[in-house]
């Protein structure tokens, strides 16, 4: 059974993600600075808000782009089947390009795009995301920067949703234990596909 607003507890507040993202900021700032390309890639819906408050840290001569990915849904439970939803506007070859996502969970969408963009022939290319929840890893990816390790509960708020809701919170929630107890002996994947 889906769970309910009732069933979550704060995790991070709106002051402890803007400390830890000014600080991912300097440190891409610094480890950049001699780019004059950059390209900061959003992974939509979920990395908006994380990607919006993060490049204002960046330097100013910085682009933008999205893409959206999906993984194909075979009943309640994600097959691990990713492709592309859109894509990205502009060509990468011999450009800085960060991924920014959400949250790296299975590293499934990772993997995938890592592949797909490294294609491309970019001069670098780096994700960067805002959780990490190395227990449910399915691919291993290399990730140059994370906000904070979690451990196994599904959380929502600053982009993350449920069911398409609660992207706007401006904290982080997680499912409390005993309701992610619960899910877990359910339907391990239900909550977890890309979105
Ligand atoms: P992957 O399993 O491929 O690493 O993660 C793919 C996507 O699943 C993430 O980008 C995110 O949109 C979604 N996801 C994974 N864990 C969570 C979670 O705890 N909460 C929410 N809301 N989405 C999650």
């Amino acid at each position: 059974m889906t769970p309910s607003f009732e069933d979550f507890e704060p995790l991070y507040s709106a002051d402890q993600l803007r400390e830890r993202i000014a600080e991912l900021g300097k440190q891409i700032s610094t480890d950049l600075a001699e780019s004059d390309n950059l390209v900061v890639v959003c992974v939509l819906k979920g990395a908006i808000v994380f990607m919006s408050d993060l490049i204002r840290y960046l330097p100013h001569n910085v682009t933008c782009d999205f893409l959206r990915l999906s993984s194909y849904q075979g009943g309640t439970q994600s097959t691990g089947t990713v492709r592309f939803d859109f894509d990205l506007t502009q060509p990468i070859k011999g450009k800085d390009v960060l991924i920014v996502e959400d949250i790296v969970d299975t590293g499934l969408s990772m993997h995938f795009l890592l592949k797909a963009l490294s294609a491309r022939e970019p001069r670098s290319l780096k994700i960067c995301t805002l959780l990490d929840k190395p227990a449910r890893r399915k691919r291993e990816v290399p990730i140059s920067y994370t906000g904070f390790q979690i451990e196994n509960r599904f959380v929502i708020g600053y982009g993350l949703d449920l069911e398409g809701r609660y992207r706007n919170l401006p904290y982080i929630a997680a499912l409390t234990a005993d309701k992610q107890a619960a899910l877990d002996g359910n339907s391990e994947d239900a909550l977890h596909a890309p979105a």
